[in-house]
């Protein structure tokens, strides 16, 4: 609320800039327009890597409700396991699907393999975050671990290889925070591709980067057709050594210039 009253605050006060610029090219405002709406404020958590205001957080530490074993409007309730303030992957239940849904986002999650990490290549602590239900992001322990490239920790897996590889060791927190334009469509065509900025423990692994359709195994998949929004998915690779998930939240993304009320 704190954001809320300071921006009723802010936008009563008078505002400075020009109408005698030139308008911007491709806007509709003049160089520092007094009229342009003003943003949002938001108030940033104390700690970084917490949610900010305005943010919807997933999962608390405690809370599975925002969580269901099913991409379905009948939501099956979540099989994972809260331990120790983190969602532990139960193999063999299935994916974990978010109960809302989610298009154009900021989404903050952490992961940690366990330190005893078994297994080689893909088998190694294979999990994976799913944007739309479709575009993984790959969960694996990477750590002087070899598997292909493009299906190494923080792979756009099947497509894109991180830039760098800076995944600390198994048994530590791993965080990703991810900025994903969703795709657009004119009924099935694509008229706009889907896109991926990634930063792995504060290193950016994708800048912008485009898709080019849906995650797969061992092929190249074209977009399908979703809704603008659609759930987030955790996967669940199947029985192996317990792997961990915990505060994890997103910002729904908008344009500039919302309006202010
Ligand atoms: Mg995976």
């Amino acid at each position: 609320m704190v954001g809320c009253i300071s921006f009723a605050y802010v936008v009563q006060q008078h505002r400075d800039g020009y109408r005698d610029t030139p308008i911007l090219p491709g806007q509709k405002w003049h160089v520092h327009d007094p009229e342009r709406p003003y943003p949002h404020e938001v108030t940033p958590a104390n700690k970084l890597g917490d949610p900010p205001s305005d943010a919807i957080v997933l999962f608390d530490g405690k809370d599975m409700s925002h969580w269901a074993q099913s991409d379905s409007d009948n939501p099956v309730p979540a099989k994972w396991i809260v331990k120790n303030g983190c969602i532990e992957v139960k193999g063999g239940t299935g994916n974990l699907y978010s109960r809302e849904k989610f298009g154009d986002c900021q989404l903050h999650i952490e992961w940690q393999e366990d330190k005893n990490v078994k297994g080689s290549g893909q088998g190694r602590g294979n999990s994976g975050v799913f944007l739309m239900g479709r575009y993984e992001i790959q969960v694996l322990d990477s750590y002087h671990a070899a598997t292909y490239a493009d299906g190494q920790a923080g792979a756009i897996y099947g497509q894109w290889p991180p830039l760098v590889n800076p995944q600390r060791k198994p048994g530590d927190w791993q965080v990703y925070d991810i900025v994903f334009k969703a795709p657009r469509f004119e009924g099935d065509r694509v008229v706009e591709p889907a896109y991926m900025t990634v930063f792995f423990n504060g290193v950016l692994i994708h800048d912008h980067q485009k898709l080019n359709g849906i995650t797969g195994h061992r092929g190249v998949f074209p977009y399908e057709h979703t809704q603008p929004e659609e759930r987030l998915a955790i996967q669940d690779h199947g029985p192996a050594t317990p792997l961990h998930f915990r505060n994890i939240w997103v910002r729904k993304l908008k344009d500039y210039d919302q309006p202010e009320n």
